[in-house]
């Protein structure tokens, strides 16, 4: 596992508690009048940090790329006028050395970009020096590597302010939501490096606002930190992404409507619960693993004698009989038959390992 030197988003400045700490904005930064009255909008509820997409990666040439760098001046009026943070995505070192000459404070790298060691290395290499915080959204395909890689390659160029936003991968599965959540990959790398800032972006992972709610929710049962939300001040009249953006009211209303689990509670009754059922976990994990042994300690026998009985050691059809006896019975006892199976898998794949080991023997 490589290490990644980060300073936590609690140590940023601007970085706030309770969670989620939300970054909003319009898709894309259109006008000077969009920008700013949605700014106010998201201003006026206690947004902090405001972002909007200066130069947009699009599936389809044509399709509006973004008003270029005369956006990063209405952004800079953003932050004069409600004092506000502002950020924007970079995808290469131009966009990088336009963001330092306007101010930017904090810039993200997009999905399309992520996934590109090229661009990655170029960003890196045109941020080296600064330590603006930047923010990498996972990359499009479900592939931890390429996202721990690109935080490397930051990491190496002596950035150290450093966030994901979980995004989301692309999929062609028939799901409600444009992007498949793929929440697996998000808790594996919230697992591996638990100090790092952990941002949702329910837009991009959802393609359509009414599944914001449920993907937030979510974002925040998982314990992420915050969430990262399109807001527009007329998401009908947006010029990309419409769909999935809510006015700065609408935006209010759902973070709102939020249910919020503390990650922990320092509360003397909860700790004294928590330890005593955390207690009995491991002592049923103690003795899941004597039994364990003694499983494979009979596996053992089992190939010893087929050994001397000149007899396969993988016998397909009592596998498959036992499998289908553990499923019913895990049913009976409301264990899935998914659980089951993978864990009958891993002991019995176990077992033949050990087995074969016998034959080895002289
Ligand atoms: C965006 O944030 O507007 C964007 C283009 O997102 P993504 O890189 O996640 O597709
Ligand atoms: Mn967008």
């Amino acid at each position: 596992m490589s290490y990644l030197d980060i300073i936590p988003g609690t140590e940023w400045g601007f970085f706030t508690l309770p969670r989620p700490m939300c970054i909003a904005g319009p898709c894309s930064a259109e006008t000077e009048e969009q920008v700013m009255e949605t700014a106010k909008g998201l201003a006026d509820f206690g947004i902090h940090v405001f972002r909007a997409g200066i130069w947009k990666p699009r599936t389809h040439p044509g399709s509006f790329e973004g008003v270029g760098s005369k956006g990063l001046k209405w952004l800079r009026k953003v932050k004069e006028t409600y004092g506000m943070k502002v950020c924007t995505e970079v995808a290469s070192e131009k966009h990088v050395l336009e963001c330092i000459k306007y101010g930017v404070d904090i810039v993200w790298v997009g999905a399309r970009t992520s996934a590109n060691p090229f661009l990655m290395q170029e960003i890196a290499d045109a941020l080296e020096g600064t330590d603006i915080p930047v923010l990498v959204k996972n990359p499009v395909n479900p592939d931890l590597d390429l996202w721990i890689g690109a935080l490397e390659r930051l990491n190496r160029a002596g950035l150290k302010k450093l966030g994901v936003i979980h995004r989301g991968f692309s999929t062609s599965a028939p799901i409600p939501y444009r992007n498949d959540p793929g929440w697996k990959m998000a808790i594996e790398l919230r697992t591996r490096y638990p100090e790092m800032t952990f941002f949702a972006d329910p837009s991009h992972m959802a393609g359509n606002r009414k599944y914001l709610q449920e993907l937030s929710q979510r974002a925040m049962d998982l314990g992420l930190d915050g969430l990262m939300v399109e807001s527009h001040r007329c998401p009908a009249d947006a010029w990309s992404d419409a769909q999935q953006q809510l006015t700065p009211q609408d935006l209010k209303t759902l973070l709102e409507s939020l249910e919020i689990r503390e990650n922990t509670s320092d509360n003397a009754a909860y700790r004294e619960g928590i330890d005593a059922l955390r207690a009995r976990i491991d002592l049923i994990d103690e003795n899941l693993l004597k039994l364990l042994k003694d499983r494979m300690d009979v596996s053992l026998a089992i190939g010893r004698y087929k050994k001397e009985h000149n007899v396969a050691i993988l016998q397909t059809g009592r596998w498959e009989q036992l499998l289908g006896d553990m499923v019913k019975r895990a049913a009976e006892l409301g264990i899935s038959a998914d659980a089951v199976t993978a864990i009958m898998t891993a002991i019995h794949d176990e077992s033949v390992r050990v087995q074969n080991k016998v034959l080895e023997e002289k």
